[in-house]
């Protein structure tokens, strides 16, 4: 170190130690930094992006959730100190594993990422040559089997493995695809009612072959008992995100299952090189995915709820006064399990279509994302509106804004 930058040190000192009692700890190693940071800079102003009430989904495109204070803590608290990696996704799988009646966990970068790990895990064991020759599956077992109505875009991360996809419809042909290459039966819950074959016979004809089941279960957090349900129900690995309903970080998820498994899917993620090593997810994010899923067990469900259904009876409530509207509360039953408006109106009355009205709420202001308007899963003319991404009291801005462009629109 060349003398001059030692001064310069040395004479930072006395400020950082002025920081004692302003609630920035002095082992911060960038007390100073915290200073210049606390006293304000608006990367989002800075850098021109339009931020926007989210009143839609926890779309990856929208950037899914909204992070709780205490979970941000946590990425803030991770990055003041080293670990080692592999420590942390121990420790921290232990205790998610404990939370979820699983035999063991780890930290994922988001389902995607755990479904493509779990699998490679499932296919190499603990053989580390062939945790390195992946995605050239010779030698392992390497198909998957999955109903059709669950092949609807997520099945393709199986695919990163090197593995093939065996499609089926009934049991009957799940049963007779099974052969000495299968590697895996896979299971997507948001499509359970889509398809054919339920829970119990998947995992029957699992166990009866000897074959690991994978559940992919990742916007499922709602209800909470999902997030051990399908451990206690025998999955061999669960899968999910950890920034959509859990509001963990968005590039966070959780692989859990059986001890074996998980051990066998860490050799292909980071520290370690294969498959999976570009997936990684840094002790920050691992740290607050924990956090997120401790809060979300532990939160009062039944007052979230409530405060759903508050903020949706503001925006019906407001809206209900304009001739030709009708309003439908649905709940979805598995994925996205959140009180949901449907919102569509007599068109001799409003002259407004649903894609008009939803780009009209966007180039507003505030701008308002909602869902439908003729794309993005709106099932009927009109649009979609679900509540339980808005901060509070977003809701009358909502509400506010529907009624202006209706209004506007009504002859
Ligand atoms: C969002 C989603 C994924 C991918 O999850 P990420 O956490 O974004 O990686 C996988 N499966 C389903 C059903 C999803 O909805």
């Amino acid at each position: 170190m060349k003398r001059r930058e030692l001064i310069k040190i040395l004479s930072a000192a006395p400020i950082a130690g002025g920081l004692i009692g302003s609630g920035i700890p002095f082992q911060s190693a960038f007390a100073e930094e915290a200073v210049m940071a606390a006293a304000g800079r608006d990367l989002f102003k800075e850098l021109g992006l339009k931020t926007f009430i989210n009143a839609s989904c926890v779309c990856t495109r929208l950037t899914a959730t909204l992070m709780p204070p205490e979970v941000t803590q946590a990425i803030t608290q991770g990055a003041e100190e080293f670990v080692l990696l592999d420590d942390v996704l121990d420790k921290v799988g232990e205790k998610i594993a404990e939370l979820c009646h699983a035999e063991a966990a780890t930290v994922s970068a988001g389902c995607w990422s755990a479904l493509v790990q779990g699998l490679a895990g499932v296919m190499t064991g603990m053989d580390r040559k062939k945790v390195m020759q992946l995605p050239n599956v010779e030698g392992m077992k390497s198909e998957v089997i999955l109903q059709k109505s669950h092949a609807n875009g997520y099945h393709q991360a199986l695919t990163n493995t090197g593995a093939k996809l065996v499609i089926v419809e009934t049991l009957e042909e799940a049963e007779a695809a099974i052969n000495e290459k299968t590697a895996m039966l896979w299971f997507l819950n948001r499509e359970l009612n889509k398809g054919k074959v339920k829970y119990e016979q998947w995992l029957a004809l699992g166990k009866k072959h000897k074959v690991p089941t994978m559940i992919d279960i990742a916007s499922d957090a709602h209800p909470v008992e999902n997030l051990w349900k399908f451990n206690d129900m025998g999955f061999d690995l669960v899968a999910i995100s950890g920034g959509k309903a859990m509001r963990g970080p968005q590039s966070a998820g959780i692989l859990m299952g059986k001890k074996d498994l998980i051990a066998a899917a860490r050799l292909s993620a980071p520290p370690n090189s294969g498959i999976c090593r570009g997936h990684k997810v840094n002790k920050e994010e691992i740290l607050a995915m924990y956090v997120a899923l401790e809060r979300h067990i532990k939160m009062d469900h039944v007052k979230e709820w409530k405060s759903w259904e508050d903020a949706m009876a503001v925006i019906v409530n407001t809206v209900n006064p304009i001739k030709g509207v009708s309003q439908e509360v649905f709940i979805p039953e598995i994925a996205n399990n959140t009180p949901t408006l449907h919102l569509s109106w007599d068109a001799n009355l409003i002259k407004l279509t649903g894609k008009e009205l939803r780009d009209n709420l966007w180039n507003g202001n505030p701008g308002i994302e909602v869902m439908g308007g003729g794309t993005m899963g709106g099932k009927r003319d009109g649009i979609e509106l679900s509540v339980w991404q808005l901060k509070p009291g977003q809701e009358k801005i909502v509400a506010r804004r529907l009624k202006e462009e209706l209004l506007k629109a009504s002859v």
